[in-house]
């Protein structure tokens, strides 16, 4: 997608401090950290929110939650706990319109969200 700032991202576009990336999926650093952990990992292929995946996309979803389960292993999470988000269009605050989960992790979360 041409003006998508995360295919100029794994199309190695605009520079990103990328840790993972395979067939399917590219993972790389918050620009703007909001824990001491914050990974985003984003499919290649562009999908605007998570509400419009269709059936063949879903296999994908569940690569993408794999792909965050090594993350966390890697950086020392899994025994720690982390937190997956997808914020999915206005309200819930997403700003960038190409499916990304952030890996949250390093410090206590707080629940609920804000
Ligand atoms: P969301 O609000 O869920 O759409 O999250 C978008 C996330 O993308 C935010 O946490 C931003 O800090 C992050 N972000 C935006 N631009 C970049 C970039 N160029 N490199 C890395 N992260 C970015």
């Amino acid at each position: 997608m041409k003006d998508c700032i995360f295919c100029k991202i794994l199309q190695k576009q605009i520079p990103s401090k990328i840790i993972y990336e395979d067939d399917l999926v590219v993972a790389f650093e918050d620009v703007n950290p909001q824990a001491p952990i914050h990974t985003l990992v984003i499919p290649k292929k562009h999908i605007p929110t998570i509400a419009e995946c269709h059936e063949e996309d879903y296999s994908l979803i569940g690569h993408i939650h794999k792909v965050i389960n090594e993350i966390a292993k890697q950086k020392g999470l899994t025994e720690r706990g982390y937190r997956i988000v997808n914020n999915c269009n206005a309200e819930a605050g997403q700003t960038v319109f190409h499916i990304h989960f952030h890996l949250l992790g390093g410090r206590l979360m707080h629940w609920p969200p804000g």
